[in-house]
């Protein structure tokens, strides 16, 4: 759709689904309020953006308030009368109260249509065995996920994370499986543990693709490398739960540049601002900003100006594979971001960097702080294991590089402290890769 049209789609459902969220809605319809707008007063994006952000914090007391005084979750969220709510996803968040969301049937089609664009653009075609290896409990990944695959028809083995390592390699054994999903971090944890448990190289398990997920490290160009080299498949990365939001890489845009197209723009209007300050941040090639996500097509508890959580960085620039629109890379989560000497600092960021010299490098790696961030004292200490072959006299050369590195790309300068290949611990689920520690060590 030519881009002029499609923004006049956004607009066009927009402003039926304001009027929707403003009479269906207690919460949504304070946004309104606060702003002293009625539906009707939103004319053009620019009007809209005087709507106050929705917080996570905010939907959360709300939820706590439903629960409280109507008996269910999703009382004053939701838009849609109990009886159509056939689904509540959670977020896979890990701290605080899981924050759920309200799905009707008309959502359900809308999340499994979006899983079916991303993967035929991969190459999907039904007939492909795709292997789910994302946690299945109320992770959106989980059984959303599962459904969209079958929904475009491909077959969808839901083996989950939880039954252990052993039993996805054993699957991926028995189905002939061509597809993984799964965690990069996982991804990475197979590679050195095929060998181990199967006494085959991972390459042998005879995947053509491996889609990331769940964390940021599948829009790395170190980490995907080493994906691609290890299960000798192509690497995906891809976004989008059971919600609106939605994208997945190509595999031709440049690699400093790839990102993940955004292919859900008729369902979900992105903003961008600050991660601090909360202020607009124009959506120009190159921009960072925590993603802020407006529901167009939504019947059970659509956002509404969402501040996500999510930084992301955008391109605009045409995408060499044809498709238009823009393109993004989830670099970290707001409440992550560490601030250098002045400078924004995201711990995927960092893991792309140190990646980047890999094999010299395990990957592995943990940030030290002395106390809990965005703040960080000078120099920021970075623990990271030397490749299984490098000798003593390597690293001189190789922490002068990567110091370069460092203050090159991502304008500061760590102090690295360097041990054996191995040890550091390694994580099945989502990857820890920022700990509290007295300073010194
Ligand atoms: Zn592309």
């Amino acid at each position: 759709m030519p881009r002029d049209r499609l923004r006049e789609l956004q607009l066009d459902r927009l402003r039926r689904q304001l009027s929707y969220n403003h009479a269906g809605s207690p919460f949504l319809r304070a946004k309104f309020e606060a702003a002293g707008a009625r539906p009707e007063d939103i004319r053009g994006f620019e009007d809209f953006a005087r709507l106050p952000l929705t917080t996570k914090e905010e939907h959360r007391q709300a939820q706590a308030e439903s629960i409280e005084r109507h008996g269910n979750p999703y009382a004053l969220l939701a838009c849609a009368p109990r009886e159509k709510i056939v689904r509540i996803n959670a977020t896979s968040g890990t701290t605080g109260t899981p924050t759920l969301y309200a799905l009707t049937e008309h959502d359900v089609g809308v999340v499994n249509e979006m899983h079916a664009r991303k993967y035929w653009r991969a190459g999907i075609r039904p007939g492909h065995v795709m292997l789910q290896a994302l946690s299945l409990s109320m992770f959106t990944g989980g059984l959303p996920l599962s459904q969209g695959i079958q929904h475009m028809g491909a077959c969808v083995v839901p083996v989950g994370v939880e039954g252990g390592t052993g039993r996805v390699l054993e699957f991926a054994r028995l189905t002939r499986a061509d597809a993984i999903i799964a965690t990069p971090s996982f991804g990475l944890y197979l590679l050195e543990e095929c060998p181990k448990r199967t006494g085959r190289p991972a390459r042998d398990l005879g995947l053509r693709w491996f889609f990331c997920a769940g964390e940021p490290g599948g829009g790395d160009p170190g980490t995907r490398r080493i994906l691609a080299d290890g299960f000798g498949a192509k690497v995906f990365d891809h976004t989008g739960g059971g919600h609106a939001f939605h994208g997945i890489s190509c595999d031709t845009a440049p690699e400093e540049v790839r990102g993940m197209h955004f292919v859900s723009e008729d369902h979900c209007l992105l903003e961008m601002v600050d991660p601090q300050s909360k202020s607009p941040v124009a959506m120009r090639d190159g921009a960072v900003g925590e993603m802020v996500w407006t529901f167009l097509d939504w019947e059970g508890g659509p956002f509404m100006r969402y501040a996500v959580g999510d930084v992301a960085q955008l391109w605009t620039t045409p995408c060499p594979c044809g498709m238009p629109g823009p393109r993004f890379k989830i670099v970290g989560r707001a409440d992550d971001m560490l601030i250098v000497k002045g400078v924004n600092v995201f711990p995927r960021a960092i893991g792309d960097a140190i990646a980047h010299f890999f094999p010299r490098v395990t990957g592995a790696f943990r940030i030290l702080l002395d106390r809990p961030g965005p703040l960080v004292k000078p120099p920021l200490r970075i623990r990271l294991e030397a490749g299984a072959d490098a000798s003593e006299g390597d690293m001189t050369g190789l922490e002068r590089e990567m110091l370069e590195y460092f203050r090159l790309h991502l304008r500061f300068t760590p102090k690295l402290l360097w041990v054996e290949p191995g040890s550091l611990p390694r994580e099945t689920m989502k990857s820890r890769t920022v700990q509290i520690e007295d300073g010194g060590s």
